[in-house]
């Protein structure tokens, strides 16, 4: 396309937005380029979403083993192995890794495995000093576990570490109460470790339904993970046998295996040469884009955890591929949909959710009818297992539009991209109750709901 300079987009980050943009472009006939300082595919592939729910799979085989009593299965003699699931996982990640190169280079994108910094209005330079020139340039280096300041925080580990654990902690606080902290609450639970999650205020999962997460704080406790609310850290010490010693706030000290942190994630924006570029950044850091993912300046776009809009890997890869169909796709300009996005935490059991919680939509319709269905799977009550399942629906009051589904079940998320498609489209409530049910299922309560 261009001949004044090296590349048509030179990408700073192989995550999924950064893949998604460059096939895309290169897709399109652009000439492209991307630098990635540590593994290809990102947080997602390489230490996020990807080998957290295979841990997740792992773990429930725990649950899985002891139900399987009362369906008939004899399961006295097994045993779980750390090392063969960490490994295993790790495996599958290199292989992801080459899967998301091979993309790239199939698509003959030129793929730098060093640091980038943007060093003039259209130059990078590269670690080992090599300079290129690009006409657009995309940053899209996502974001890192916040470390909450305490005395000896460097002793505790973020999820990042948490694939690579050479055993299993016997007793493990983790610090956060939002996706992070919940989730490996769960894995590290289900493989026996001791948990106890720290939340510095007494609200988990800020965003989601509270009915929601009030049950799966009473199932967590059930399962014996242990709740600290409205506490802090006040120090970590190393103790001489491997362990630490950990000091709360209003608590006793305590020893303990390991401290992770899973308290949010902020944006990688040093180093990147942006205040030299004149990039403007927001007030957590994050750099400032318009619907189209531009920043204040023309050329430079920026998608992903970098920009904290919704920090999500399909939305990342949503704003990729929106970018580069607007800058090299010929397109009228795309801007991503960031409204009604449906997410879920792979907790145990799984929450998921998509569109208004009740509050949100009181406060936005004032007239709203709220439907419940709060039941006990089928294969809970069989395995002897005391774990009641809720779904919400929320509707205007008005028109009967569901503005809003929210699960806890097992499989939520599964059936809640389903009902996300639903709730996009606009659907009502009589929609959904005019669909017969498939039955004996979890996912029928969606169509049966009161
Ligand atoms: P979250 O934003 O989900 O939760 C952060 C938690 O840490 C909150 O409980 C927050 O408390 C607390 N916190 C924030 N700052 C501090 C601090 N300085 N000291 C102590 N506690 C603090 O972050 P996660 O780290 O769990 O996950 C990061 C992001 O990654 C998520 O927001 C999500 O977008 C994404 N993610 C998505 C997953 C999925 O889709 N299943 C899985 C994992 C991550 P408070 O509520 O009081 O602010």
């Amino acid at each position: 396309m261009s001949e004044q300079y090296d590349f048509d987009l030179f990408t700073i980050g192989a995550g999924s937005g950064g893949v998604r943009a460059s096939r895309v472009a290169a897709a399109h006939g652009a000439k492209v380029a991307i630098a990635e300082e540590h593994r290809v595919g990102g947080t997602c592939v390489i230490r996020g979403c990807v080998p957290k729910k295979m841990l997740v799979y792992g773990a429930h085989f725990a649950e899985d083993l002891k139900d399987a009593r009362n369906f008939g299965w004899k399961t006295e003699n097994c045993e779980f192995d750390w090392a063969v699931l960490r490994d295993n996982v790790l495996k599958d990640v290199d292989r992801l890794e080459g899967a998301y190169t091979d993309t790239l280079e199939n698509h003959d994108v030129t793929i730098f495995h060093e640091r980038a910094e943007i060093s003039g209005p259209h130059e990078i330079t590269l670690a080992s000093g090599k300079k290129v020139t690009a006409k657009y340039i995309l940053i899209a280096t996502g974001a890192r576990p916040r470390l909450p300041e305490c005395e000896g925080a460097e002793h505790a580990i973020t999820s990042n570490e948490a694939f690579h654990l050479d055993k299993l902690p016997g007793r493990i606080i983790i610090a956060g109460g939002g996706y992070i902290a919940n989730e490996f609450a769960g894995i590290f639970n289900e493989f026996g470790s001791k948990v106890t999650l720290v939340n510095r205020s007494d609200k988990l999962l800020r965003g989601y339904d509270p009915a929601l997460v009030d049950r799966l704080l009473q199932i967590s406790i059930m399962k014996g993970i242990e709740f600290k609310f409205n506490t802090k850290f006040e120090y970590i010490k190393p103790c001489e046998d491997g362990g630490y010693f950990v000091k709360l706030t209003d608590c006793d000290e305590e020893r303990v295996d390991q401290v992770m942190f899973a308290t949010g994630r902020v944006p990688n924006v040093e180093g990147l040469g942006l205040d030299k570029a004149g990039i403007e950044l927001g007030d957590n850091g994050e750099i400032k884009v318009d619907r189209f993912s531009k920043t204040n300046v023309d050329h430079i776009y920026a998608v992903g955890d970098v920009t904290d809009r919704v920090q999500l890997t399909p939305v990342a890869i949503r704003e990729g591929q929106a970018f580069a169909d607007t800058v090299f796709g010929g397109h009228d300009p795309l801007a991503v949909d960031h409204s009604c996005i449906p997410s879920a935490v792979f907790s145990h059991p799984p929450i998921a959710a998509v569109g208004m919680t009740e509050g949100e939509a009181k406060n936005k319709l004032g007239s709203v009818k709220i439907y419940q269905s709060d039941f006990r799977p089928m294969k809970n009550v069989l395995a002897g297992r005391n774990e009641r399942s809720l779904f919400k629906m929320v509707c205007d009051g008005e028109s009967g539009e569901i503005v809003g589904i929210h699960m806890i079940a097992p499989e939520a998320a599964e059936m809640m991209q389903a009902a996300a498609i639903a709730v996009k489209a606009g659907l009502t409530k009589a929609d959904f109750d005019s669909t017969t049910a498939i039955h004996p299922t979890m996912a029928e309560e969606l169509v049966l709901m009161r």
